[in-house]
């Protein structure tokens, strides 16, 4: 007891107070250790014992003979540039496109060639407008140097929305000067709508190729597939949707699919007690009703060797190997 305890019980009379007894240290228990479970033991190996797995051969793939590629041209006239957007939306599609069957030898928009070569198959996109001599120019020189010359999309096919745009610029050229290419040059094939599908864009190039580089039943087969275009490259540059009403539903040939409704870029189709009705005053005649209607040209090449027609497809576009 010290000085100060002493001093305290003198003034106060009371023991000094207890000191507290001190907390008992916390002893942290020891972590506790899993013990690992053992490894099995491993059976003694014999060298005799070790089988070498044998790797499966690998066979190199087989190339399938390509023959020729040949040279595709885009040829830009008045359009919007859908059907071009149409067939690159063809995706991987493109690439097998143009790394086996066909070179893009002309494409303002993507080819840095400024003058129209020797191509086999020229894709015309877009009417010439007859006030632009360039343009006329142009559309006769993919003629002479194109084996096969396509109307791509409805512009190119029937003029299409380029002859009913009015603009409003005083200087601009009015809309009755745009006119379908057929007006102007021979067209082999025709393939309407708008934009058409990535899909037949990429059908007709390679039954383009097939038809130029194929054997005798590729030809066969492309050409029975294209006939149909071909025809309709026979029908002039007209269309209406009144085309329908006339060769399809008047026939008895229609079965209401509806394809014609879907088909049409300003909706002036609509499905009325199963059969399609046309309002004559929305129709751009843009003809794509008519080329896509299933009933609308009813071949007969095309119904009997349409399985084969869509296995070469997709052997052409690598599917069968999937
Ligand atoms: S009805 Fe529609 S799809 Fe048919 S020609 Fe007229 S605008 Fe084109
Ligand atoms: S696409 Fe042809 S068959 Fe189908 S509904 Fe239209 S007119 Fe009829």
């Amino acid at each position: 007891m010290g000085l100060l305890s002493n001093l305290k019980k003198i003034f106060t009379g009371k023991k000094p107070e207890e000191p507290e007894a001190a907390p008992e240290p916390v002893t942290v228990p020891e972590p506790v250790t899993v013990p690992k479970a053992r490894p099995e033991a491993k059976p003694a190996v014999k060298p005799g014992d070790v089988k070498v797995e044998k790797k499966p051969e690998i066979h190199e793939k087989e190339e399938k003979p390509v023959a020729e590629k040949i040279t595709i041209g885009h040829v830009h006239m008045s359009g919007c540039t859908g059907c071009l957007v149409s067939l690159a939306d063809n995706y991987e599609g493109l690439f097998t496109l143009l790394d086996n069957y066909a070179d893009l030898n002309y494409c303002l928009t993507l080819a840095d060639v400024r003058d129209i070569p020797k191509m086999d198959v020229a894709l015309v996109e877009g009417s010439v407008c007859i006030n632009d001599h360039h343009s006329v120019e142009d559309i006769k020189k993919a003629r002479r140097n194109a084996t096969i010359v396509v109307a791509l999309g409805s512009c190119a096919a029937y003029g299409n929305i380029t002859r009913f745009a009015r603009g409003g610029q005083w200087n601009q050229p009015q809309h009755e000067n745009y006119v379908p290419i057929g007006d102007l040059i021979n067209v082999d094939i025709y393939l309407p709508a708008c934009p058409p599908s990535p899909e037949s864009i990429r059908n007709v190039a390679v039954m383009a190729y097939l038809l130029l580089r194929g054997t005798d039943e590729q030809k066969e087969l492309a050409a029975a597939y294209l006939k149909p275009l071909m025809d309709l490259a026979q029908r002039g540059t007209e269309a209406c949707g009144c085309d329908l009403i006339y060769d399809v539903i008047n026939q008895g040939l229609c079965m209401g699919c509806g394809t014609c409704v879907a088909t049409c870029p300003v909706r002036a189709i609509s499905m009325e007690c199963g059969k399609p009705n046309i309002d004559r005053d929305l129709c751009i005649k843009c003809g794509a009703c008519y080329a896509q209607c299933p009933r609308s040209f009813f071949n007969f090449d095309v119904m009997n060797q349409f399985e084969a027609i869509g296995e070469v497809i997709d052997a052409a576009m690598g599917k069968g190997d999937e």
